[in-house]
């Protein structure tokens, strides 16, 4: 049974899809105008698991997620996200190129992010500025339901006309109301009132910008303009997964404004439940403080990996973390997570050495190390399955590895271990058997030969072929059970 945590309600529920096997999910994705960092990437190392998990129960996930390549403005950190400049217009000017470009280019830099960070791609990774007929097809619902009016600058959603506008974030409209800050625009009914579509300034020409139909106007002359960020997700969401989905996630950031908006201009439009379930992840420090510019701690997969990081110790980083706690990202931190992802990988190594031709597998069935190994990948789904407990998951490995570390490799069945590696692979995403590939003959043969100079009492061969095998990266150690070789990554 899967549980997951449903921000409205607050509380662990039982997830039910719509229809049996298949599951709608989708994700918001993100603004493509400058190079994703560590806190950007959270919330889809955590989605990931999500899909994973919801894999390893039998479902087909159906995955939309969109990128954000148009009206995504910078007012938003300032209290009103329909204010400011378009983020990506911004970076048009910092690149000195289009914001076509500026799109293009980050998106790609995106892409491969995910690729390093093996994450699995949706079936749909969608561009707003592809959605536009889509999204003013949903401002004309809107308006022929009474839910727009139209301001100097755009058209916007009145919502006092969605009674249900404050459930979800549970936000109390009337302080809002009260603290509305000068900087809100004073045309708007009420300062929770968000634009569905804005018209580009008079003065200037956008790089993207399309003509607002006649019929969404009221104005005789055609104005260009642009959809509001929060339209496009609405937009994607009903158009290719249906009206009602069953899971939508994003970062708690999204909770007060732009999830609730979502669902505002999407139940307001469908007179349907926009999503089932939905999902928040905390967010991500860096060195103890909130990720920002001016600190410069907002490190990126590049500066990762010139400090001598892989994406996937970072992804294992993440995961030592749950998704609704708030975590920290410190260069200590992700150390201890590559120790702990060296020994995980030194474990994965075993599976080359498990001396078959000795022992047949069938007859280890009954040891400590396999029962604990056969166990472990139920006990890893189970955790899993409790919201998403990926520290419970970390340290179920953990004992599981421990075991084998201390038991004689001869009783560790190959098979089993080979099954449990892919079950972690399949669930978490960590490459554990792709990092992990057999030594080469060669140097299998090193490792015997030493082992004959020892027999012989030939300490000083031995240590020549010792030397010999960690120039090239391994390490043997001589355990009661005999030997065993490691590498370090
Ligand atoms: P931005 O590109 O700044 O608009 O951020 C895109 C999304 O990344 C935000 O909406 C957040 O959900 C997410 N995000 C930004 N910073 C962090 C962080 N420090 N930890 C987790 N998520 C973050
Ligand atoms: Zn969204």
């Amino acid at each position: 049974m899967l549980q997951l945590h449903n921000t409205p309600t607050k509380l662990l529920e039982e997830f039910t899809p719509i229809s049996d096997k298949r599951v709608s999910l989708y994700t918001c994705g993100p603004t493509v105008y400058s190079t994703p960092h560590v806190g950007n990437w959270v919330a889809y190392i955590r989605w990931d698991t999500l899909v994973r998990t919801l894999q390893a129960n039998g479902y087909l996930v159906e995955r939309v997620m969109n990128i954000t390549d148009v009206g995504h403005l910078t007012g938003e950190n300032e209290g009103d996200a329909d204010q400011g400049e378009d983020k990506l217009q911004k970076g048009a000017r910092r690149d000195g190129v289009t914001a076509w470009r500026v799109a293009e280019r980050y998106t790609q830099e995106f892409l491969d992010g995910m690729a390093k960070l093996n994450l699995l791609m949706p079936a749909h990774i969608t561009k707003a500025t592809d959605f536009i007929p889509q999204q003013l097809a949903l401002v004309r619902t809107l308006k022929e339901k009474g839910f727009t009016y139209q301001i100097d600058d755009g058209i916007y959603f009145d919502t006092s006309k969605f009674p249900r506008y404050a459930e979800f974030a549970h936000l109390n409209l009337a302080s809002l109301q009260a603290g509305a800050r000068v900087s809100v625009n004073q045309q708007k009914r009420n300062p929770s009132d968000f634009a569905l579509w804005k018209f580009s300034p008079i003065d200037e020409q956008r790089d993207m910008e399309w003509d607002t139909p006649a019929d969404l106007t009221a104005e005789k002359k055609i104005r260009k303009g642009f959809p509001g960020w929060h339209l496009e997700c609405s937009a994607m969401a009903m158009d290719i997964l249906g009206e009602t989905i069953d899971i939508h996630t994003g970062g708690i950031d999204h909770i007060p404004v732009h999830h609730t908006n979502e669902i505002a201009q999407s139940e307001a439009a469908s007179g349907k439940q926009f999503a089932h379930y939905w999902l928040h992840n905390n967010h991500l420090k860096s060195d103890g403080t909130k990720i920002s510019k001016s600190l410069g701690n907002g490190y990126t997969l590049d500066d990762i990996a010139a400090k001598g990081f892989s994406a996937l110790d970072f992804r294992l980083f993440i995961l030592q973390s749950h998704y609704r706690t708030e975590s920290n990202f410190t260069w200590e931190n992700l150390e201890s997570a590559k120790n702990r992802m060296q020994h995980w990988r030194n474990i994965a190594r075993l599976r080359w050495q498990t001396y078959d031709t000795l022992v047949d597998d069938q007859e280890k069935v009954a040891t400590a190390s396999t029962e604990s190994i056969v166990n472990a990948s139920s006990a890893i789904l189970a955790a899993l399955n409790e919201d998403l407990d990926t520290p419970r998951a970390l340290s179920v490995i953990d004992e599981t590895f421990s075991t084998i570390d201390k038991r004689p490799l001869t009783e560790t069945q190959q098979a089993a271990l080979v099954s449990l590696l892919e079950k972690l692979d399949d669930l978490l995403g960590l490459r554990l058997l792709d990092s992990t590939p057999d030594i080469s003959e060669d140097q299998k043969q090193l490792i015997l030969e030493r082992q004959r100079a020892r027999e012989e009492k030939d300490w000083k061969q031995s240590d020549v072929l010792r030397d010999a095998l960690l120039a090239q990266g391994i390490t043997v150690n001589d355990t009661r059970y005999g030997v065993v070789w490691a590498k370090a990554d």
